[in-house]
């Protein structure tokens, strides 16, 4: 039996779970075990699989709990240190390279700790190469929602008579799926979805409509079109609801169904949840979302990847993206990069490590995990995790939360604002005092124009993400966890089994899927929910990622789009 120790938070997505850890009181194994909060309104006791990594992560066999450096050009021989002796280590480095070094941090962490890597870069390094790490959904979603956005908390969602559900938010938020169900039994809450594929909210909804990949902004602007109100942005201002339904896929049948549901309601809501590679186009969307909500009393959940996605975009203000952190290392403009909780050379295709790395004269990894890019690094330094230094995130609603630590940090990892401090201090520089994050809300109103409709693959197949439970787009902490490297130890391309016939593959077997001037070894899974022409993959791979098309969006970075795929049996190639 174990005893609960103190409660934290999961940051894991917005939702912002309770959540308690236990340890094993005999002292006899470190076993760690997420505890429920069964008083929670919103969970009641139960977490999703994402909150059970939790634990893992405490004690984890990979966990960074030292200082570790290395000679130059010698990473695969490292030395243990002192954590101080490491901090001028990198201090020392990071000076030296003025100009030609940069910061890349994490946005899922406590705002303070993202502030200090800020002040670090601009203020004692003197670089404006500084960036935040956050997936290009929750960018864009910030980007395009209405500064005049009214927001549901979870615990209110399931009060709402009418949910109109964009996206797949049933495999991400199980969380989610159990409130509206029970409610949905209960009083006859009515469910109305649209996704680009038949998902796991289509058997629930009354309405569900499907739309072509990356279809889900022009399906919204019709249904404004159709209530009478303006999606924002110019790009829909000439189209009339029925040609956003054609640019959608969708028909005006469909609009005006969607448009009904809502109008009917007496409190509707709306959760987007967009998949990237899969719903591209999404500040376009949740300008769309946002219109239609303040045009009809209704209420928004975006649904973010990174618990405190609000938090990091006020934190940035005008950083560059990190997709131009990564390409200032391969254009030989940035040769020393400091990375504070981002496994960089996962962000990457495999076959580019080895050549980013050579680009690179130092690598400078806080992390809490031996993870890829620690094994390629010069100098380590052990980070303490969020739930073992709590801080303050910013829920989406803007409003501020602090979090608890659960426990303290194992070893001598650092919370990544006492990183930042030793470095500047090691430099003989101050930072100032921790910013106190202030409520901000996360809208800036800003939506892109969405991508034109690019015309269907007449001989290959329309390749689209999959969306999975695990939800982590990078697989930078997913691979590292037993549960998801298990259920999915290498890609799936999932396929209407016409397709996977017309090829002549087999269907359990495995294939090589090519697209976008990339190919991944991948297994074939014949799966009745995939439309014939399509194809669905993981995100969650490294070597998927380049699948997809990249779609530049500013203030986002990239967006990740559908892309033309084939598909062969790894014999014929
Ligand atoms: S629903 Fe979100 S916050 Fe809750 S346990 Fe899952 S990932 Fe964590």
């Amino acid at each position: 039996m174990s005893e609960p120790v103190t409660s934290t938070r999961c940051l894991f997505c917005s939702l912002m779970c309770p959540l308690a850890l236990a340890r094993d009181p005999s002292g006899s194994t470190e076993e760690m075990t997420a505890d429920y909060i069964a008083a929670d309104p919103v969970t009641e006791g139960r977490l999703c699989f994402r909150g059970h990594m939790i634990p893992e992560m405490a004690t984890h066999p990979l966990r960074l709990t030292n200082a570790e450096l290395c000679a130059p050009g010698q990473t695969q021989r490292k030395t243990p240190v002192s954590v101080h002796e490491a901090l001028e280590a990198a201090a020392s480095r990071l000076m030296e390279a003025g100009e030609r070094a940069a910061v890349l941090v994490d946005g899922n962490l406590p705002t303070e700790d993202i502030a200090s890597a800020m002040q670090l870069a601009r203020d004692a390094l003197k670089t404006t190469r500084v960036a935040v790490y956050l997936p290009d959904t929750d960018a864009a979603m910030c980007r395009g929602m209405n500064p005049e956005t009214p927001f549901v908390a979870a615990a209110e969602i399931a009060g709402s008579d009418v949910v109109f559900i964009i996206g797949d938010a049933f495999t991400t938020h199980p969380v989610i799926s159990k409130a509206l169900l029970e409610a949905r039994a209960a009083r006859k809450l009515r469910i109305v979805a649209c996704d680009c594929i038949p998902n796991h909210v289509a058997p629930f909804a009354e309405k569900f409509v499907l739309t072509k990949p990356d279809g889900a902004a022009a399906l919204l602007a019709a249904v404004c079109k159709q209530l009478g109100c303006e999606p924002g942005g110019d790009w829909a201002a000439g189209r009339s609801a029925a040609e956003l339904a054609e640019m959608a896929g969708a028909s005006e049948a469909d609009v005006k169904a969607l448009a009904d549901a809502i109008s009917g309601a007496k409190s509707p809501a709306m959760i987007l949840a967009p998949v990237p590679g899969r719903m591209s186009n999404v500040s376009a969307a949740a300008a769309a979302a946002s219109s239609l909500c303040i045009a009809k009393g209704g209420r928004l959940m975006p649904l973010f990847r990174y618990g405190n996605a609000v938090g990091a975009v006020a934190a940035m203000g005008t950083s560059q993206p990190w997709q131009d952190c990564i390409q200032a290392v391969r254009d030989r403009k940035v040769d020393t990069l400091l990375t504070l909780g981002v496994d960089v050379l996962r962000l990457v295709p495999t076959k580019e490590i080895a050549s980013l790395r050579r680009r690179l004269q130092t690598l400078i990894v806080a992390s809490p995990m031996r993870d890829r890019s620690a094994a390629y690094a010069d100098i380590l330094l052990p980070m303490a995790a969020t739930f073992e230094t709590g801080g303050t995130v910013q829920a989406a609603d803007g409003n501020c939360v602090e979090i608890g630590a659960a426990m303290s940090p194992p070893g001598g990892a650092l919370p990544v604002r006492d990183l930042c401090a030793g470095l500047a201090s090691a430099m003989g520089r101050h930072l100032s005092a921790e910013s106190q994050a202030e409520n901000a809300a996360p809208c800036q109103g800003q939506p892109d124009a969405p991508e034109e409709p690019v015309a269907f693959p007449e001989t290959g197949l329309q390749l689209i993400a999959r969306s999975n439970v695990p939800d982590f787009d990078t697989g930078t902490l997913s691979r590292l966890m037993a549960w998801p490297a298990f259920a999915e130890p290498m890609p799936e391309l999932h396929m209407n089994a016409s397709d996977v016939k017309k090829r002549g593959l087999a269907p359990r077997g495995r294939a090589v899927l090519r697209a976008n001037g990339h190919e991944a070894f991948v297994r074939l899974r014949v799966d009745a929910d995939v439309p014939e022409g399509m194809a669905a993959v993981s995100t969650a791979f490294e070597e998927t990622r380049p699948l997809f098309r990249e779609r530049r969006v500013d203030g986002v970075g990239v967006e990740l789009c559908w892309s033309e795929a084939d598909v062969m049996a790894e014999t014929d190639t």
